[in-house]
């Protein structure tokens, strides 16, 4: 068995991998399951050292690593270095304050029975790793980098259509000097991954991607009683109420909806917006939408790449046909029931009068498609935003900062940004609830998701 990368942009196949066997396979669980024994035995501090020399590699690294990525997956060379800039970042950030974040903790029970009592945060051992190919270093480094600084042992599983990204990901941390089995990369199909959920030697599993993939992996590792993590999909709400900075929120609007060709979980996917500002809002974002250059990924000059498969642009296609058919306006992108749109190379679509019931308010919409919905209100406007099975990361846009704060409180989701760009950040939890999944990743949550908080008590 191969997996082949094909450059999105233009269809040409990029290179074949040979996939793994029976026998790697078991080569590299074994290696792992040695591994940890001694990477876990490592004080943190040692370990800290390695991790530092991650993050040097990565950015000494970042264009080369940048141009895999994008010839990959086609999102532009200049998006493809930033997120190669950010893991370099995220290994600095956790450099600094692994050691704060998994120091013992002393509870008080001196007035008995116990005369001391402490937490202290100890790894699990190899732990499965299954991504998605939109952010194929990030979305796999955020995992890797607390990860391996707690003492754990990676085995990824990375998407099919980012092959020469997995094997660069193991790369990097072979390079960066990682003892042998710390961090490896399986090239296999999703039928392993149960074998590898069976195998007492994988301790728990951290799954990035879709609903489906989410739920059969958490019901496998379920019936193993072991650990999960997921990040799953996303269809937030970008609320702009009346008083907002108009022009800036529009400007963001766009820019989270688009970057990545739209192919991101915590974009904007609805803008919900107040009536009385609702014309004035979309004839902004319409300007900006009319700026973006999509185009050659490669190029200097495209500011938005080609969605990375074609079955990818296929399913935003029906999206925004069925839409459509029940009554959305089209304002920009398409034509008639069709979009404007050359095998991945999708043009920004832009829709009004988008509604609960059309499949651009009740599905998320993985490509550069940005939907109009209006609301009667700040209260209809919280309604909306919740009326949606996901929940990851929502935004809302006024320049009242107690109204926006005590709005923030009522919606679900696992991060609510005020007039800024929702994104991740290494300094702050980042996760979902309802099904955009559970458990978080980044910041103090996200280090403590896989070890034992193992209680120690001396009476
Ligand atoms: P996907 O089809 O679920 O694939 C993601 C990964 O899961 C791939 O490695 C895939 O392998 C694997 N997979 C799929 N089905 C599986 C199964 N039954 N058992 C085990 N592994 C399985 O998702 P995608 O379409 O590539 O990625 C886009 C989705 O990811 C969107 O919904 C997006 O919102 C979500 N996402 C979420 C976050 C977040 O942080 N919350 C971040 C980025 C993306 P194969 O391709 O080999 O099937």
């Amino acid at each position: 068995m191969t997996f082949s990368s094909i450059n999105p942009y233009n269809q040409r196949k990029l290179k074949t991998y040979r996939a793994d066997n029976t026998a790697s396979i078991e080569r590299k669980v074994k290696q792992a399951d040695r591994a940890f024994a001694d990477w876990s035995a490592l004080s943190l501090a040692d370990r800290t050292v390695f991790l530092r020399k991650v993050g040097e590699y990565l950015s000494a690294n970042k264009q080369r690593y940048g141009e895999l990525m994008t010839a990959e997956m086609g999102k532009t060379l200049r998006e493809a270095i930033t997120e190669v800039e950010k893991c370099a970042t995220t290994c600095a950030f956790y450099a600094d304050h692994a050691a704060a974040f998994l120091a013992d903790q002393s509870i008080e029970s001196s007035d008995g029975p116990a005369a001391r009592s402490v937490i202290t945060y100890q790894p699990l051992g190899p732990v499965l790793a299954i991504m998605p190919w939109n952010f194929p270093f990030w979305q796999a480094m955020r995992f890797a980098i607390p990860g391996l600084l707690a003492g754990n042992i990676g085995l990824l599983k990375h998407a099919p259509n980012v092959p020469g990204c997995a094997l660069a990901i193991e790369e990097t941390f072979r390079e960066s000097g990682l003892p042998d089995g710390v961090f490896q990369t399986l090239l296999v199909d999703v039928p392993v991954v149960e074998t590898l959920l069976k195998d007492r030697r994988v301790k728990a599993v951290t799954l990035t991607g879709s609903g489906r993939a989410g739920a059969s992996v958490a019901s496998i590792a379920g019936s193993q009683i072991k650990k999960s993590v997921l990040e799953l999909g996303g269809s937030d709400a970008l609320i702009v109420l009346a008083d907002a900075d108009l022009e800036k929120a529009a400007e963001i609007a766009v820019k989270s909806r688009m970057q990545n060709a739209g192919q991101s979980c915590i974009a904007a996917k609805r803008f919900i917006v107040e009536k009385s500002v609702k014309k004035q809002f979309t004839e902004l974002v319409l300007q900006q939408i009319q700026q973006i250059r999509q185009g050659d990924p490669m190029d200097d000059a495209t500011t938005m790449g080609p969605m990375a498969r074609l079955d990818l642009a296929d399913n935003i296609e029906r999206q925004y046909r069925e839409t459509i058919a029940k009554g959305a306006r089209l304002i920009t992108g398409g034509n008639g029931s069709a979009i404007q749109r050359s095998g991945c190379n999708v043009q920004p679509i832009l829709l009004d009068k988008v509604k609960p019931g059309m499949a651009a308010f009740d599905e998320e919409t993985f490509g550069p498609l940005a939907v109009i919905i209006e609301a009667k209100d700040e209260s209809d406007a919280i309604r909306l935003a919740n009326q949606s099975d996901f929940g990851l990361g929502s935004a809302i846009w006024t320049q009242d900062l107690d109204k926006a704060d005590r709005l923030a409180r009522q919606i679900q989701a696992g991060s609510v940004f005020i007039n800024g760009l929702m994104r991740s950040d290494a300094r702050v939890p980042f996760g979902g609830i309802k099904t955009s999944g559970f458990g978080r990743e980044l910041s103090e949550a996200g280090i403590k998701e896989f070890v034992n908080a193992k209680t120690i008590w001396v009476e």
